[in-house]
């Protein structure tokens, strides 16, 4: 044995679909201005975070978390106004939720299903987990091809279909009538993905119950607690039960669970800011569609997509300055030249935005 090396064994013993996989790129952020990952710029008040602070310091770090936090659980169903029969199942990060959506209903042969561009875990979690994927492309302006849609539905009957609701990296809500004449048509599972639901101005949870093959899931991620890593599914009881078998049972650590409700007995303070953001994106959109060579796409969600003649110059300029912001160049062809900002604060909003000038004049 001592005479393998690991490299050989590795290439033995790991999946080749894995060994074929590019680990999710995290860029090196220290100290530029941060506009690349959706999160909220904002802290919540001083005085909030010392009371945070307290609650941290006498938090029971020593014991497993509660594997099922009812009181935290119930403020969500506050929140979104949940029926009775509906339930919430909590994860760390909704990432983890895809996660565990997808396990559940791999059964041999079994698809899931997306649309293209969209957020890429739904890819990477099959990849992960050795189930087949589907990526149907959307239309030119990223609305859904709904033609296309039912008939790759149709052809492969696919167990999951995940569609992001504002999408990313779009920013459009899809049409409600098409995702509803999905729902009527998939015959596997439908997951309406909600991380965008504080900027946007729709959802499907007042609809849970008109459809058994219909599940929201949300993230705070986006809201003001990416740090905190706390998603969740809604849904019937009857599909939640089953998936609760496949969480793990301390999957929300007991600081996550102590801080995320504290934030959200000051749920109006996140959606304040939320707002805020919303203002911002509207006039950072018109600042950008008023540049030559920019074209900007509209956004229901806390980031804005565009379009440049030289994404990737565009985007190492911008860095050589300190900003940080996603270049979507290289990916899916769909998005060729294609940036995408995160909305940050007006200062950092305006520095982008004066870079940008600088750099596209
Ligand atoms: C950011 C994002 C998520 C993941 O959120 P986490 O809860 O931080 O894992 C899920 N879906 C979409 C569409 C996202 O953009």
């Amino acid at each position: 044995m001592s005479s393998v090396s690991a490299a050989a064994l590795v290439n033995r013993l790991i999946r080749p679909e894995i060994l074929a996989l590019h680990a999710y790129h995290v860029p090196v952020s220290d100290g530029f201005i941060k506009l690349d990952a959706m999160e909220n710029p904002y802290l919540v008040p001083q005085t909030l975070r010392d009371e945070i602070a307290a609650l941290v310091a006498n938090a029971p770090v020593n014991r497993y978390p509660d594997p099922n936090p009812v009181a935290l659980k119930q403020q969500i169903r506050d929140l979104l106004n949940l029926p009775e029969g509906m339930d919430v199942l909590l994860g760390n990060g909704s990432d983890e939720i895809i996660q565990l959506l997808a396990m559940a209903v791999n059964q041999p042969n079994a698809t899931l299903l997306s649309v293209e561009p969209s957020f890429v875990m739904y890819k990477m979690i099959a990849t992960f987990i050795g189930m087949r994927y589907v990526g149907v492309p959307l239309a030119a302006d990223f609305s859904l091809d709904l033609p296309a849609m039912l008939a790759a539905i149709a052809r492969e009957q696919p167990a999951l279909i995940f569609l992001a609701y504002p999408n990313n990296p779009t920013g459009n809500l899809f049409s409600a009538a098409d995702i509803e004449q999905i729902l009527r048509t998939a015959t596997g599972l439908v997951v309406v993905d909600e991380a965008y639901y504080a900027f946007a101005d729709d959802s499907f949870v007042p609809r849970l119950s008109e459809f058994p093959n219909l599940l929201v899931m949300r993230t705070f991620s986006k809201l003001g607690m990416a740090g905190l890593r706390l998603g969740f599914l809604v849904g019937s009881t009857t599909w939640l039960n089953e998936l609760d078998k496949l969480r793990l049972p301390y999957n929300v650590g007991v600081l996550p669970q102590l801080v995320a409700s504290k934030l959200l007995d000051h749920h109006d303070v996140l959606l304040q800011q939320a707002a805020q953001l919303k203002q911002d994106r509207s006039a950072l959109l018109a600042q950008l569609a008023a540049l030559s060579g920019v074209q900007v796409f509209p956004s229901q969600a806390n980031f804005l997509l565009f379009r440049v003649k030289n994404a990737t110059a565009v985007f190492n300029a911008l860095k050589a300055r300190n900003i940080l912001i996603k270049n979507l160049n290289g990916g899916h062809p769909a998005l060729s030249n294609c940036l995408r900002v995160t909305i940050g604060t007006p200062a950092e909003n305006a520095q982008f935005l004066t870079a940008l000038e600088e750099i596209c004049r």
